[in-house]
């Protein structure tokens, strides 16, 4: 999903909710900007402010909001939070007693679209972009330097600043309306195509939605109208909005996506010690309904209105309190139907990169070359299908690793269809993989499972 989000938004990161730390980046380059500050002295100015500004935001709100998430640190920050004093010296040094591991704190995630967005300059450390507006950011956040410099915090007398500094507050203050200007370009010419016109159209998209329905929960309420429905098609403003069907193509793909994440942690949540596959697979089997495939696809609710808009019949399959693994294949059978049904852009976005294992097209087919078999045969098979794919990457990321020092791992990799039961192990960092057929009891065994060695099987393109 990671890659469409960025077509669709670009530089907005999915791998955060919390729009006010692009502000205190900005902050953090404009001041070392200023002070011509060395890489460890940014580095201590930026985990300090970021330790400061989750101080501030649990004094603001020790109840974790519904709508967004605590501030970065807050978790680790807790005892020293709780104890009502935080030492700063001793809270923002970076690894296993700090607020952090890293020591450029948060930054990492954000990086990339602080570049994408102007707001930062490309560099190994932050400094200002061509659309960084100090003076924007000194008025919104200022404070939360003079509270960065500080030697401790106390928690008690942090609650003044939280209206100002708090991670929720941002769309109140300067920092906030800079930010929203630079992501909308009101002013930027409205060239089709452009980043800022997609990401205005994503925006005003979101908007109009928001103005239009009850939302609670942001994410599910909004993605539920993205993606059933005719409210895209019908509705005046969004009907005119390009983006609207790439979006509905993305949300409706995320239950395909959904499905086999659930699906996935069921079947790792069988795996006890050292299991053999086939139990696995047979425990998978034992939850569904004795049937052929052909009688199961013919159960499965309708997924389109007369008139040819989605229905949410994914979403309504969550809700019939079938056991976890016969929902998760009901939701992947029924998301796979779509492949025939959608058009267009929306069709596009839904199939994502072609010709991939687990993507809709391949759950399509793969359901209807087996109409005539058992649908309980069809799960052990998708069983070893999703170990089989686990283990490659588990491979890959082994490969991956094998430039930098690593511990040893033990990594079952069983081949189902090798008929002796090979396991290749990546054990030599620097290495390349070796295939050699394991043996002894004592060791992971050919054919069996064991929880520890189960990479989630996640499908190209998605994260
Ligand atoms: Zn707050």
């Amino acid at each position: 999903m990671g890659r469409m989000v960025d077509h669709l938004v670009p530089g907005v990161t999915t791998l955060t909710p919390h729009a006010r730390y692009y502000a205190l980046h900005g902050l953090i380059a404009a001041q070392a900007d200023a002070e011509d500050l060395t890489v460890p002295a940014a580095q201590t100015l930026l985990r300090r402010a970021e330790v400061a500004l989750a101080a501030v935001s649990l004094a603001h709100h020790p109840q974790a909001l519904e709508w967004l998430p605590r501030a970065h640190g807050v978790d680790a920050l807790a005892r020293r939070l709780h104890s009502g004093t935080v030492t700063m010296s001793e809270a923002e040094v970076p690894g296993k007693d700090g607020y952090v591991g890293n020591s450029w704190g948060f930054w990492t995630p954000y990086a990339g679209s602080e570049v994408a967005l102007g707001i930062l300059g490309a560099g190994p450390m932050p400094v200002p972009g061509p659309r960084l507006e100090t003076a924007a950011l000194r008025a919104g956040l200022g404070g939360l330097l003079e509270l960065a410099a500080e030697d401790t915090l106390n928690v008690d007398d942090l609650a003044p600043f939280g209206d100002r500094l708090c991670v929720c507050v941002g769309g109140e203050h300067p920092d906030g309306a800079w930010l929203a200007n630079l992501m909308c370009e009101p002013g930027a010419p409205a060239e089709a195509g452009s980043r800022s016109a997609t990401r205005r159209q994503t925006i005003q998209l979101l908007a109009r939605v928001v103005a239009t329905h009850p939302v609670r929960y942001f994410t599910r309420d909004i993605g539920h109208v993205l993606a059933f429905g005719d409210f895209l098609t019908s509705d005046p403003v969004t009907s005119g909005i390009d983006t609207a069907g790439a979006w509905r193509g993305v949300v409706l793909r995320n239950y395909s996506v959904g499905a086999w994440r659930r699906l996935w942690s069921w079947l790792v949540e069988q795996v006890e010690g050292l299991v053999p596959i086939e139990e696995v697979a047979d425990r998978f089997a034992a939850e569904l309904p004795d049937m052929t495939v052909d009688a199961f696809l013919s159960s499965l609710p309708a997924t389109q209105s007369t008139t040819g808009a989605p229905l949410p019949a994914e979403h309504d399959l969550r809700w019939v309190g079938d056991p976890l693994p016969l929902a998760e294949l009901r939701v992947l059978a029924t998301n796979a139907r779509r492949v025939d049904e959608l058009t267009g852009r929306v069709r596009d976005a839904f199939l994502g990169q072609r010709g991939v294992e687990l993507g809709p097209e391949w759950v399509q087919r793969r359901l209807d070359e087996a109409r005539p078999m058992k649908l309980r045969d069809v799960a052990r098979r998708l069983t070893y299908d999703l170990v089989a794919r686990s283990q490659r990457i588990a491979l890959a990321k082994a490969r991956r690793r094998a430039d930098a020092p690593t511990r040893r791992r033990h990594i079952v990799v069983t081949d189902p269809a090798a008929p002796t039961g090979r396991a290749a192990v990546p054990d030599k960092p620097g290495g390349a993989r070796r295939r050699r057929a394991t043996a002894g009891p004592a060791r992971d065994r050919p054919g069996h499972l064991r929880r520890t060695a189960l990479p989630r099987p996640t499908l190209v393109g998605d994260q």
